[in-house]
């Protein structure tokens, strides 16, 4: 950072603003944090550190936004959401490295992955908005009754760092195709893309005060976002110990909640199963280091295959490479910070002190150093045992084996989470039995990590509150009300 323009932070060539966005202009707090890149653990950024103050005045800035965003033909805001999504894939590279530099993830994901779905966060919601937020009048008893998706209001978003511009968007791109203005809380592990989407949504046109950004630590910033008055809907997607702090704070204001929480979603492999595609989408939970929500970390394979499956996962796993993320070939990169990757380690050797066995990884990649740590594949888990029940959240995977259907959908829905669950087998009917007896919010049979927009997104138990994504975005982020017109002038009709 420079003398000349201390709030500038120059990340992989590219200039990120690292003050707040507030009712369209930058703002400095007097206390600032550090970002540090996992990828090397040093600092790229001195970032303004906002409280209470700061999101009073993003609230503030929102509120009077909000009249002349919500009252805008839905064309015309979505054609402003469209010029967003042009800014971003114009941006796409920038985005990318600027992401990667902050939170370690592949850059050939973001280049070609993750950044584009962001610009699909804003298209797919603008187009949505225009098509499913005019419904048709309904004639009942000779009324006409005409249901309306009238904005809410302020709508508060809590994002963590493992894929944060993807994750803020997929709720800013909804509540602002609704009408809603918004003031998002980026994680302070990786701030900076959020910064970037202020200068983008600047140039598209988005009216001052539609789109607020308020940096800042989650006890501070966030706890003060989560219980400011002025909201009218909270978003939070992070774990599952900060969402009861969250709900804490947000009961006082009684508004509408959307958690997108941790999970321990199960890979179900049966002996009928493509053993090549069950190893594939096996080896895929080791993609962005493990730190994904819906990864399926525990693997319950078919006891007549369990051998084959282990050794093929093993030999597959100790083939990706890991390393610096900005470079293309690299497979796996660094875990976030060090706290992270204590607690992941500390999950690993106390599975090991309870009798399981690492038959791949186990430990910190030594050769590396830094926030490196193995891919590791974990066998024999006691039953109950910790390492088969918490959400690990990194390169770290468990199989056991089931003896039949039964025995594996019990073992399957023995969780608290419900994020997600993949079935892999050959047999059609089984795929409908199981799939339908799953307990969790997505179920994906033969396939990973495959989802649409339109398609309903959530956690059931301990993953989650509600359900995101097409329709289902909008029930949340809009009061959805019901007009009756009397055709004939001011009659009123009693009977029910
Ligand atoms: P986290 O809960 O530590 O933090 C998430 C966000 O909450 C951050 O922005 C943080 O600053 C903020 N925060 C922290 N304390 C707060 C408080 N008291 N009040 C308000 N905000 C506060 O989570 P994390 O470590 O950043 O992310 C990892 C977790 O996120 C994992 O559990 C993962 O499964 C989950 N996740 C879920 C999904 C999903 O869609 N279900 C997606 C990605 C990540």
């Amino acid at each position: 950072m420079s003398a000349e323009r201390p709030h500038v932070a120059t990340v992989e060539g590219v200039k990120v603003d690292t003050r707040h966005w507030i009712g369209g202009e930058r703002v400095a707090s007097a206390a600032t944090f550090t970002d540090i890149s996992p990828i090397d653990e040093t600092p790229i950024a001195e970032v303004s550190a906002g409280g209470k103050a700061e999101v009073d005045a993003a609230v503030t800035a929102a509120r009077a936004a909000f009249p002349a965003w919500s009252t805008m033909p839905v064309a015309e805001r979505s054609a402003i959401l469209r010029r967003v999504a042009e800014g971003v894939e114009a941006r796409v590279e920038d985005l990318a490295v600027v992401e990667t530099r902050d939170n370690g993830a592949l850059i050939r994901s973001h280049r070609r992955g993750v950044m584009p779905r962001v610009a699909m966060n804003f298209r797919f919601f603008a187009d949505y908005a225009e098509q499913e937020l005019a419904h048709p009048d309904m004639e009942v008893r000779g009324h006409r009754e005409r249901v309306t998706y009238d904005p809410a209001g302020v709508v508060a978003i809590i994002t963590p760092w493992n894929a944060p511009l993807m994750l803020a968007t997929w709720r800013i791109g909804p509540a602002l195709a609704a009408g809603n203005t918004v003031v998002v809380k980026p994680p302070e592990d990786a701030p900076l893309t959020a910064s970037l989407l202020a200068d983008i949504m600047k140039e598209a046109g988005v009216p001052d005060g539609v789109f607020n950004v308020v940096q800042g630590v989650g006890a501070e910033a966030g706890a003060a976002l989560t219980a400011h008055p002025g909201i009218s809907r909270l978003c939070f997607t992070g774990s599952v110990p900060t969402s009861t702090r969250v709900a804490a704070a947000a009961a006082a204001n009684t508004v509408p909640l959307s958690f997108e929480l941790g999970g321990k979603s199960p890979l179900v492999v049966f002996d009928d199963a493509d053993m090549d595609l069950a190893v594939d989408i096996a080896v895929e939970q080791f993609d962005n280091a493990g730190q994904v929500c819906l990864k399926a970390a525990r693997m319950l394979v078919q006891e007549s295959i369990a051998e084959e499956f282990t050794r093929r996962v093993v030999e597959k796993a100790a083939t990706l490479s890991q390393g610096d993320p900005r470079d293309e070939s690299t497979d796996q990169s660094a875990l976030i910070n060090r706290k992270q990757f204590d607690q992941i380690d500390g999950f690993v050797q106390r599975a090991k002190a309870e009798g399981a066995k690492a038959v791949l990884g186990g430990g910190p990649n030594e050769q590396l150093g830094g926030l490196f740590y193995s891919p590791t594949v974990l066998v024999d888990a006691p039953a109950g045992s910790e390492i088969l029940t918490e959400e690990v959240f990194g390169p770290v995977v468990t199989i056991e084996t089931f003896t039949d259907e039964e025995d594996a959908v019990t073992k399957a829905n023995d969780t608290r989470f419900g994020l997600a669950a993949t079935l892999v087998t050959g047999d059609a009917e089984r795929a409908e039995r199981v799939s339908h007896r799953l307990h969790a919010g997505t179920v994906w049979v033969n396939c990973f990590f495959v989802r649409d927009l339109g398609a309903p997104f959530g956690g059931n138990g301990k993953s989650g509150i509600g359900r995101e994504g097409g329709i289902w975005s909008f029930d949340f982020y809009t009061d959805i009300k019901n007009s009756v017109f009397s055709p004939s002038g001011w009659t009123s009709q009693k009977e029910n």
